[in-house]
């Protein structure tokens, strides 16, 4: 049952998550990511999350520190469930996600779908960019240079 004061509980909760940051890439939330799926807060506290792909993110640290950050405040004992279907999709990183990578330098995955388009350089918005290596910083991350301010940037891999 859904009561006022279980949505506001289940608001609070969605707060809290905001300041879990994802271990492979510590600029965005779990919540920013996309990867927090649903929240209960009566009669218990439940957090259903789908994990980006693995090498992306540390599951168990990221349980451990939902865990953490929501018995620290007072919703605990507190339950994780991990769901892995449907898979985690790039699509699912937030607006917010989206403007915090843009933001850190990073090009985010096309909003819909994975398409074989190259991502525009997140310095200068060009197009015309390179792919320097598959591999970046993190195992979610392609290393691009653009070929207009010939800037190297990390871009998120659409999956
Ligand atoms: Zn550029």
């Amino acid at each position: 049952m859904v009561t006022d004061r279980s949505e506001a509980r289940i608001a609070e909760i969605y707060d809290l998550l905001e300041t879990v940051m994802d271990p492979g890439m510590p600029i965005l939330s779990i919540v920013d990511l996309g990867m927090v799926r649903s929240v209960e807060a009566e009669p218990a506290t439940v957090v259903t999350l789908t994990p980006t792909y693995i090498g992306c993110a540390a599951t168990v640290d990221i349980v451990n520190r939902v865990r953490t950050t929501l018995c620290e405040s007072g919703f605990g004992p507190v339950r994780v469930e991990i769901r892995h279907a449907p898979p985690w999709s790039s699509d699912w990183v937030s607006e917010r996600g989206r403007a915090l990578m843009r933001a850190g330098g990073i090009a985010p995955p096309p909003a819909r779908g994975c398409g074989p388009s190259s991502p525009a350089c997140p310095a200068c918005g060009g197009a015309r960019v390179d792919e320097i290596s598959a591999h970046g910083a993190s195992p979610c991350m392609s290393l691009w240079r653009c070929l207009d301010c010939k800037e190297p940037f990390g871009a998120f891999k659409c999956h």
